[in-house]
């Protein structure tokens, strides 16, 4: 049973070494088969960002710019800043 024990602590503290060294090469490998954007593409993410930006519905947490109006973010669910803004101005009033 000790032996066991050992053994798998053993498999755990050898994958736990293994798995960073192999996790950069998929990256790798995952960022070179994304095509490089062109310009308009870039123009557009931009003025995309810019937009959450003002609108207070850019993700804080994973950065993802959500449509106007948007009051938890399409990516990740996190609460945006617009739909805090708002609640607390409700509150206020
Ligand atoms: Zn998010």
């Amino acid at each position: 049973m000790t032996i066991l024990l050992i053994v798998i602590i053993g498999l755990a503290a050898v994958a736990a070494v293994l798995l960073p060294i192999l996790r950069p090469q998929h990256e790798a490998r995952a960022g070179s088969a994304q095509t490089p954007l062109d310009d308009a593409a870039i123009e557009s993410r931009v003025e995309a960002y810019r937009q959450a930006l003002r609108t207070g519905t850019l993700c804080l947490r994973c950065g993802f710019a959500n449509a106007e109006g948007s009051l938890f973010c399409a990516e990740c669910g996190e609460r945006l800043v617009a739909a805090m803004v708002s609640a607390r101005s409700d509150a206020g009033t």
